[in-house]
C-alpha cells in the first residue's frame, strides 16, 4: 500500500459542500430522510452505509472544532458556549436518530450479505450501542458532557509566581529540574497549594459526575458505572478480573524496578532522604535538559526526528503544521494536558498540548505524533466506523512513537551526555508510570462501585491505594495535605472515566514493538504501519496480532518485558 500525507478532506457526495451544522433544524432533515429511505438491495444499502458515515464525519469534525477552540482559549464565553449549545441541543436530539440508524441497520435483510469479514467489528459496535441506548440517559449525558468539561475551565486558570514572574502549573514544573534543592521545594509546595485553593470545587464536580454516571448506569440496566462503561467502551477482550491482576502484577514485578530507580536517584543526588520535590532534579553543577524553547522549534525538531524514521512520519506533522493544526505552547487561559483529535471529514488532526521547555514535552510531542500517524493511516478506510479504532491500540500507536524515536533524539540535545540522560529518563518514565496507572485504575473500581461514599471515605481510599503504589524510598512526610487530593490533578477521572487502564496495557505493547525495532527497525516499522491502517476493523487482539504482538498483560508478560528496559537501562549507564 501506498501511503501518502497528502491527505485530502472527504469529498461529499450526500451533504452539500456548503452545509454548516448552524443548528438542528438544519441538520435534521438529513437524518429524517436516512431513517425513512428505503433500504431494498445490496447496492442501496451500500449507498446508505456511505451516506450515513459522511453525516457522521461532518457532524463528529463539527464537535471536534468546538472542542478544540474552547481548551485552546477557556476564557472566551462564546467558544464554550458554542461547545455547550452542540452537547445540549445537538447531540440530544440526534442520538434517537442514531439509534434508529443503528436499528434500521440490524434489522435490513442485506446486512447478512455484507462482507461478514470485514464488518464483524462495525456491526458489533453497532448491537453494542443499541443495547446501551436509553431515552432517559440522553439528558444525562449532555449535562455530563457539559460538566466534565469544567475540569478544564478551573484548571485552566491555575498559575503561580516564582521569582516575581506568573508560570502556568505546567510551566512552572520545570522548577522541579533545578539543582537548586530550596527552591525546588518552594515551587513543588506553591503548585500543590494552589491546587488546594480548588479542592471543593473539584470534587463537588466529581461528586456531581459520579450521581449521574451512576444514574445511567443504572438506567441501562446496569449494576453499577463500571460494569456500563467496559460495555460502552467495547472492551470486548478483557474484564475487571484482568484489571485486578494487572494492579498485582504492578506491585509483584514493577515496584521493585521503581524502588531501585530511586535508590539510584537518591545517591546521585548525595541525599538522605528523597523527597517528592527530588525525583525530577539534577545533582549541582548539571543543568536541566531543554530539548527545545519555543513550540515552533519543537515541531521543526520533531519533524526531523520523524523523518528519519520514515519520511511519511515527518510529511504529517508537516502537514498539520502548514494546515495551522498545532497549539503547543502553554499559555494561560489553556485547559491542561495534551491529546491529538482526530478530525473526521478533514483527515489530518489537531494537536493540542502544553510545551514549556522540557524534556517531558518532547514526550508528549512524539506520543501525541503517533496519535497523528494512526489518523493519517486510518483516514483512507471505507466508512467513518471503520475508523474507530480501540483506545487500547491507539496507545500503542503513540506509546511506540515515544519509544521509536528515542533512536533520533540527537536533534534536541547537542552533546552525547545530554541525549544519554534524556534516554535515561525516558526509560524511567517507562517504568514509573505503571504504579501511577495501576492507582488510577483501582481507584476508579472503588470508586463507581461505591458510588455513595462520602467525601472523607473518597480521601481515605485514595491514599490507601496511593500508599500501595508508592516507593517506600519516597519521603513524603508531612505532605498528607496535598496527597489527599492528589487524584485532582487526573484529567481522565473528570473527563475520560476508566481511560487509563489502556496505557498500561498499550506500554506493554510499545515496549514489545520496540523490541522489535532494536533487531530489525524496518520490519518494526512496517508492523506498526501495518496495524494502524486497520483502524477499527480488526479486534483488539488481531490489531496487537498484525503488530507482531501479543495481546497479553498477564504476570509472566510484564515481568518480561520489565526485564528487557531494565537492560536497556543499565546499558545506557554502564
Ligand atoms: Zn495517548
Amino acid at each position: 500500500m501506498n501511503y501518502s500525507a497528502a491527505i485530502k478532506k472527504l469529498p461529499r457526495k450526500y451533504l452539500p459542500e456548503s452545509f454548516e451544522i448552524l443548528d438542528w433544524p438544519t441538520l435534521e432533515p438529513y437524518f429524517k430522510e436516512l431513517s425513512a429511505r428505503p433500504l431494498d438491495s445490496t447496492q442501496a444499502l451500500h449507498k446508505w452505509l456511505l451516506d450515513v458515515s459522511e453525516v457522521e464525519a461532518v457532524v463528529s469534525e463539527d464537535a471536534c472544532w468546538r472542542q478544540i477552540r474552547m481548551t485552546c482559549d477557556t476564557e472566551n464565553t462564546q467558544l464554550e458556549e458554542s461547545f455547550n449549545f452542540f452537547m445540549m441541543e445537538i447531540q440530544p436530539k440526534l442520538q434517537p436518530y442514531s439509534d434508529l440508524l443503528n436499528r434500521k441497520l440490524v434489522d435490513s435483510p442485506f446486512t447478512k450479505e455484507l462482507d461478514q469479514d470485514k464488518f464483524f467489528t462495525y456491526l458489533r459496535n453497532v448491537r453494542k450501542n443499541i443495547d446501551l441506548f436509553r431515552e432517559a440517559n440522553i439528558p444525562l449525558q449532555a449535562e455530563m458532557s457539559v460538566e466534565a468539561q469544567q475540569f478544564g475551565m478551573i484548571a485552566g486558570k491555575m498559575s503561580v509566581e516564582v521569582n516575581g514572574r506568573e508560570y502556568t502549573l505546567q510551566q512552572a514544573a520545570k522548577f522541579l529540574e533545578d539543582p537548586d534543592r530550596g527552591l525546588r521545594e518552594e515551587v513543588y509546595r506553591k503548585i500543590n497549594d494552589r491546587r488546594l485553593v480548588d479542592k471543593n470545587e473539584l470534587n463537588d464536580l466529581f461528586t456531581s459526575l459520579l450521581v449521574k454516571r451512576n444514574q445511567v448506569a443504572v438506567n441501562a440496566g446496569f449494576n453499577n458505572y463500571r460494569d456500563f462503561r467496559f460495555a460502552e467502551l467495547g472492551r470486548f477482550d478483557y474484564d475487571k478480573e484482568a484489571c485486578y491482576q494487572f494492579h498485582e502484577a504492578v506491585k509483584l514485578h514493577v515496584m521493585p524496578l521503581v524502588n531501585q530507580i530511586y535508590e539510584m536517584k537518591k545517591k546521585k543526588l548525595g541525599l538522605d532522604t528523597l523527597r517528592p520535590w527530588d525525583v525530577e532534579a539534577e545533582p549541582a553543577g548539571v543543568q536541566p535538559l531543554r530539548p527545545f524553547s519555543t513550540g515552533e522549534e519543537l515541531v521543526k525538531k520533531t519533524i526531523t526526528c520523524f523523518n528519519e524514521l520514515r519520511p511519511f512520519f515527518g510529511d504529517c506533522l508537516q502537514k498539520m503544521k502548514e494546515m495551522g493544526h498545532l497549539d503547543l505552547e502553554s499559555r494561560k487561559g489553556k485547559a491542561p494536558g495534551g491529546y491529538n483529535c482526530p478530525l473526521a471529514e478533514s483527515g489530518a488532526p489537531f494537536i493540542f498540548m502544553n510545551a514549556a521547555g522540557q524534556l517531558d514535552d518532547v514526550t508528549t510531542m512524539v506520543h501525541e505524533g503517533g496519535h497523528a500517524i494512526h489518523s493519517f493511516l486510518s483516514h483512507e478506510l471505507e466508512l467513518n466506523g471503520f475508523k474507530e479504532y480501540p483506545t487500547e491500540i491507539a496507545e500503542v500507536a503513540s506509546m511506540s512513537m515515544e519509544l521509536f524515536s528515542m533512536n533520533h533524539w540527537q536533534v534536541f540535545f547537542d552533546n552525547a551526555d545530554e541525549l544519554t540522560r534524556a534516554k535515561e529518563q525516558q526509560l524511567e518514565r517507562v517504568i514509573t508510570i505503571f504504579p501511577w496507572i495501576a492507582t488510577i485504575d483501582k481507584f476508579q473500581h472503588w470508586i463507581y462501585e461505591n458510588p455513595q461514599h462520602t467525601e472523607e471515605e473518597r480521601a481515605a481510599v485514595w491514599v490507601k491505594i496511593l500508599d500501595e503504589f508508592t516507593s517506600p524510598v519516597l519521603d513524603f512526610g508531612g505532605l498528607d495535605q496535598y496527597r489527599d487530593y492528589s487524584w485532582q490533578r487526573q484529567l481522565h477521572l473528570f473527563e475520560v472515566p476508566f481511560y487509563y487502564i489502556e496505557y498500561g496495557i498499550a506500554q506493554l505493547g510499545a515496549i514489545g514493538l520496540w523490541q522489535q525495532y532494536k533487531q530489525d527497525p524496518d520490519k518494526a516499522i512496517g508492523n506498526y504501519v501495518n496495524a494502524l491502517s486497520l483502524g477499527g476493523t480488526r479486534t483488539l487482539p488481531e490489531l496487537f496480532q498484525a503488530a507482531g504482538l501479543v495481546f497479553d498483560f498477564s504476570p509472566a508478560h510484564i515481568s518480561g518485558l520489565m526485564g528487557f528496559v531494565k537492560e536497556e537501562l543499565d546499558a545506557l549507564s554502564a
